[in-house]
């Protein structure tokens, strides 16, 4: 006969794991709904299931963690779940738990070095924060203005995603809006510390930013990324911030709206709006970029199979830019219904999401993929 297996449970160990997750596993019944229509399992068959790790969490085992890292924090699994566990929040809690253990990826472990040292997590230098803006002669919002364009790391120094920095100061400058940036004082908003699972760095930074904001006097507060927008939105006011924030799509509705954008024409196209996970699941902006990309002359705007609530995720949040895996991807499960669709233009508003399409679509011909923001605005002479 087999000996059957014995867990020992550790009242202490489950103690921590209660307060690490506040407890957020909780209400969940284990009736596996997150695991069947998680698109890890669901579109790339991987042995991933969150409601094992949810039920290792309900019992306070702190044991076989490597699976917490896998999760892209997308939230597909928690607007089907049937008693609204916070299934982020639960895993997110778990990531803490393995970090204090030393049970970290070695990719968390970079990118927690660089922010640390360098205010980024893609190892750029400190100095080279406001290279993006050159020649762009912008306000140091050091100064005082009403509006702090924040920019974020992805759009600081990756080169392909500058020119959509670069589009949002043209068109805040054109409309005479009076904005500012911090330059080279700019630092992480903390979405890729939060993900590490430390908890003590990512405090201190989000003071030193609440504080950073609030010596600028600005009373809006508008990020480019909607990984920053969904930290200062959501986490910030926790720590003091007073702003309003606003994604950069919801910034030039208003203007839109107010009759303040120009938009110019492109060449006839179709296109789909690809809805990236923090902007639309996490904070219901569905609308604005949609409203934006329908007053481009020439485009006809045109749904995806899964998307707004349903959209599949591109793999990047979680701290999914910085794993590495090899094997398919969901952004090229993404493209797929893309090409499905037959549309020659995907445009999308995340840092993020730009990166992981353009890459999967340069290894699967796929479909041109734009930021709502480079749509908005002619492009640059010589740029
Ligand atoms: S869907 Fe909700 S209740 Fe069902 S297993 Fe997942 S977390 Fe638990
Ligand atoms: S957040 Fe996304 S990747 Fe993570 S368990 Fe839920 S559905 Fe899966």
């Amino acid at each position: 006969m087999m000996a059957e297996a014995v867990v020992q449970l550790d009242d202490e160990l489950w103690e921590k794991v209660y307060e690490l997750t506040a407890g957020a596993m909780n209400p969940c019944f284990q009736c596996g709904t997150c695991s069947a229509t998680c698109p890890l399992l669901s579109q790339l068959g991987r042995p991933f299931s969150a409601r094992k790790i949810l039920r290792r969490a309900q019992l306070g085992r702190g044991d076989g963690m490597a699976d917490v890292w896998m999760c892209s924090a997308c939230r597909s699994c928690e607007i089907r779940c049937p008693r609204e566990v916070r299934i982020v929040e639960a895993i997110m809690g778990l990531r803490s738990l393995a970090f204090k253990g030393g049970e970290v990826p070695p990719e968390m472990h970079r990118l927690l070095w660089s922010t640390l040292e360098e205010g980024n997590p893609w190892s750029g230098s400190r100095s080279e924060r406001e290279k993006w803006s050159e020649g762009l002669k912008l306000k140091d919002a050091a100064d005082g203005v009403d509006v702090l364009l924040y920019v974020g790391c992805a759009a600081s120094y990756d080169p392909r995603l500058q020119s959509v920095a670069r589009n949002t100061a043209r068109i805040l400058g054109k409309a005479g809006v009076d904005f500012g940036v911090l330059g080279i004082r700019e630092k992480c908003c903390g979405d890729s510390v939060r993900v590490t699972g430390e908890r003590g760095y990512l405090e201190r930074l989000i003071e030193d930013n609440v504080k950073g904001f609030g010596e600028t006097g600005a009373s809006t507060i508008v990020a480019v990324s909607p990984h920053c927008f969904d930290m200062f939105r959501n986490l910030y006011p926790r720590y003091g911030l007073e702003a309003e924030v606003l994604h950069y799509t919801e910034y030039l509705e208003r203007m839109l709206d107010a009759g303040e954008l120009k938009v110019p024409k492109v060449k006839k196209s179709r296109v789909a709006y690809h809805d990236p996970c923090y902007l639309g699941r996490y904070n219901g902006v569905f609308e604005p970029p949609r409203k934006l990309l329908e007053s481009v002359p020439g485009l006809e705007l045109e749904e995806l199979r899964e998307s707004k609530l349903n959209a599949l995720c591109c793999g990047g949040g979680g701290g999914g830019m910085w794993r590495e895996e090899g094997g398919e991807r969901l952004s090229d499960r993404r493209l797929e219904q893309v090409k499905e669709a037959d549309l020659p233009l995907l445009a999308t508003s995340c840092p993020y999401c730009i990166q992981n399409f353009e890459d999967s679509s340069r290894r699967l011909q796929g479909p041109r993929i734009v930021d709502v923001m480079e749509l908005m605005v002619r492009p640059e002479r010589g740029r």
